[in-house]
């Protein structure tokens, strides 16, 4: 098979965009998808300072990873959740990334401040990925104000997003579906704009592109992620995608084309915010969910 671009043998075929390209045209693909999603969705410009929030999975280290080339103002920030083997991997593989390209993070260590996801677990009774993601949040939204970075980027590619939204439309939850949109707005003082880049990327994408471009990252799954939800909805989708080339990027982006507004006008009718009354950060509640877990540890 030739590359769609040039003569050169091709090394990925996209079967949704019906395209072979050898290494050279598959980055200049990639590179353009980024951009025309930063540029479709005005997540920000090279005035603004990025927090790129990092795993050590390839989805956060090729977002940091090309917005770093493209010339943004970027740092790094990860949660050592406290995980076992995998969080001690993770972290490793993050120290490789930014000794190889010459960044720095910073570093959140949920053990060393005495609640890892495993304790908060314990005390909370609720799947660890929801423990997780509200503590992820709270540092993300934390070290960002604390640090003044004008916009929080994630790594969340189409796959993840549009497994999210089917979840939220086979509930058909209000609340969740005002909040799907890729550049979400920033809230009060605290809560900076977050942004995800890579929305009009797949994952095998994705996973080519660090291959081909040597980002090394960590494959293993989370051991908390057996039971996800997520992963279900993701299955579903790649057995659709499968037998009709396209599809999850079509779900995703004809909601926003037609009924995301809707949502989006339901909930800026009601949103109130709070400070918390026990960390002071801005909260839909009157103390903050994050607080609420830890304080569920005592
Ligand atoms: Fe956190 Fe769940 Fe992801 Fe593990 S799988 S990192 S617990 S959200
Ligand atoms: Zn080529
Ligand atoms: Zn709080």
């Amino acid at each position: 098979m030739k590359c769609r671009k040039c003569s050169e043998k091709a090394l990925i075929t996209l079967r949704r965009h019906n395209a072979s390209f050898c290494k050279e045209h598959f980055n200049e693909f990639f590179i353009k998808q980024v951009e025309k999603g930063i540029k479709e969705y005005k997540m920000f410009d090279f005035s603004d300072k990025i927090m790129v929030c990092i795993s050590g999975g390839k989805d956060s280290l090729v977002l940091w990873y090309l917005l770093h080339k493209m010339g943004y103002e970027t740092t790094g920030m990860y949660i050592n959740l406290g995980i076992g083997e995998y969080s001690e991997k993770s972290l490793r593989k993050v120290e490789a990334f930014t000794e190889k390209f010459g960044l720095k993070a910073v570093i959140v260590n949920l053990t060393e401040l005495g609640h890892p996801i495993p304790l908060l677990e314990k005390s909370v009774k609720r799947h660890a990925c929801s423990i997780c993601g509200i503590a992820k949040r709270y540092y993300f939204n934390k070290v960002a104000y604390e640090n003044n970075f004008d916009v929080v980027a994630t790594g969340h590619n189409l796959d993840d997003e549009s497994a999210r939204l089917l979840g939220n439309v086979l509930k058909w939850d209000p609340a969740y579906l005002s909040k799907m949109d890729p550049n979400l707005p920033e809230e009060g003082d605290y809560i900076k704009r977050k942004v995800k880049p890579l929305i009009r990327l797949t994952e095998l994408e994705v996973g080519a592109f660090a291959f081909m471009n040597g980002i090394d990252y960590i494959t293993d799954e989370c051991p908390k992620s057996v039971g996800a939800t997520s992963m279900l909805y993701k299955g579903v989708l790649n057995s659709l995608e499968s037998d009709m080339p396209g599809t999850k990027h079509y779900f995703y982006n004809e909601f926003f084309r037609t009924v995301a507004d809707r949502f989006r006008a339901d909930s800026e009718e009601k949103t109130e915010m709070y400070n918390c009354a026990v960390c002071g950060m801005e909260s839909f509640l009157e103390t903050c969910s994050f607080c609420k877990m830890l304080e569920k540890m005592k």
